[in-house]
């Protein structure tokens, strides 16, 4: 994976080949699709003020605000906040890909495929978790986790990497989803080494929680979804079935969400003669708000910057490509007080905050790339998916009226 040297160079001297401007006229035929997730201004603040160098932020060709409410609340959760970036519609919270009245909403990641590109999700939690769900499953309540991971079966995506393997195959049911998935023609792999280096053209790889994230998430217990795949691994063994790189190990679990990103892309781009439609979620971030711990939040906009350079390097390569972060709301309410500094003592960013919970705040949106200048200004949640639509459609009497 040669970008995976890209990836350590820019971990080690924060640098990347990066131009400030784009060419307008390109078509979007690719969108890559970034959500932070509880990444409001307090984390992006973080991020600004503990780099040296400068930070992918600030290379961005635009930026906006959006407003995040959900249907029936000015804060939005995760369910809420996730259909209306992912379908352009809000939902009262709780729901999740449905509309108020319990209807199927169409996501983003399926319109894409209608146009016959091909789609992937990479995060760096559970593969049903909220955000991802929203852009292919329909359910009232996040808990159905169950349903959601039939929903993921027949959602079509070429390329999933996360984790959470315990609801496709600990189930009430006993359905095995492992299967279902093999069936329909996909590779499945539980471990790093195929992550690394993936030879098959559609594959979902389920991977240990630690893995995906040295620190444990609020929501997900870690040590149930590790279990999970080294349960799995001993029933195929004793089946006779050939279970191979479950010992394989991720060294440094800060790289993961990169080197799965730049995996899922390298995957994309084989035959999508019509492009590809991205999306990858930062989870953490959101767990370290609720948590209202500082410097996890920092060490996470840390590694959100690591992923986000390493996709602006790689816009920057492939100019039929538009990548858009932002987040589904705030968490924690996160500021910056003041303290008294010495003068020319450099002292540590540390954030305050003022709630265990999301607000309602804005949040910011970074754009790059064609079509990056529809992106700027003040917007809402929904407003984002109906724009990177009417951008995959090609739509430049749209675009036009924006610059
Ligand atoms: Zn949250």
């Amino acid at each position: 994976m040669k970008n995976y040297f890209k990836l350590l160079l820019i971990m080690a001297l924060g640098v990347v080949v990066n131009s400030c401007t784009y060419d307008r006229s390109k078509d979007v035929k690719n969108v890559i699709y970034l959500i932070g997730d509880g990444m409001g201004f307090g984390a992006v603040s973080t991020a600004l003020m503990t780099h040296d160098q400068e930070t992918g932020f600030e290379m961005a060709h635009a930026v906006g605000f959006q407003e995040t409410s959900s249907a029936d609340n000015h804060v939005t959760d995760s369910p809420a906040g996730g259909t209306a970036l992912a379908t352009g519609k809000r939902t009262r919270n709780g729901y999740l890909g449905l509309d108020p009245d319990g209807n199927q909403l169409t996501s983003i990641l399926k319109k894409a495929q209608a146009m016959g590109k091909r789609t992937g999700i990479v995060v760096n939690t559970t593969l049903t978790e909220a955000t991802p769900a929203a852009f292919y499953a329909g359910v009232k309540s996040r808990s159905e986790g169950y349903k959601i991971a039939e929903q993921f079966v027949e959602s079509g995506v070429d390329v999933a990497i996360g984790s959470g393997l315990s609801v496709f195959t600990d189930r009430p049911d006993s359905v095995d989803l492992i299967w279902a998935l093999k069936k329909k023609k996909y590779e499945v792999y539980f471990d790093w080494k195929h992550i690394v280096n993936p030879s098959a053209d559609r594959f979902v790889a389920i991977l240990p929680m630690s893995q995906v994230h040295r620190r444990n998430q609020p929501q997900v217990s870690r040590s149930a979804e590790n279990g999970a795949v080294l349960g799995y691994s001993s029933r195929l063994a004793s089946e006779g079935t050939t279970y191979a790189g479950d010992k394989t190990d991720i060294s440094n679990p800060r790289e993961y969400l990169s080197v799965a990103s730049l995996s899922a892309l390298e995957t994309l781009e084989k035959g999508a003669k019509n492009g590809y439609f991205l999306m990858i979620e930062s989870a953490i971030i959101d767990g370290y708000g609720h948590n209202n711990d500082s410097e996890g939040m920092k060490l996470e906009m840390y590694d959100f910057n690591n992923t986000l350079m390493l996709l602006i390097d790689y816009v920057h390569n492939h100019p039929n490509t538009l990548l858009v972060v932002t987040a589904d709301h705030e968490t924690g309410g996160t500021g910056i007080a003041y303290k008294q500094h010495e003068v020319g003592k450099k002292e540590k960013v540390s954030l305050n905050f003022s709630t265990k919970g999301h607000t309602g705040t804005v949040v910011p949106v970074f754009a790059y790339g064609p079509g990056a200048e529809c992106f700027a200004g003040i917007m809402k949640n929904t407003d984002i998916p109906k724009k990177i639509e009417s951008l995959m459609k090609n739509d430049f009497k749209t675009r036009r009226s924006k610059i």
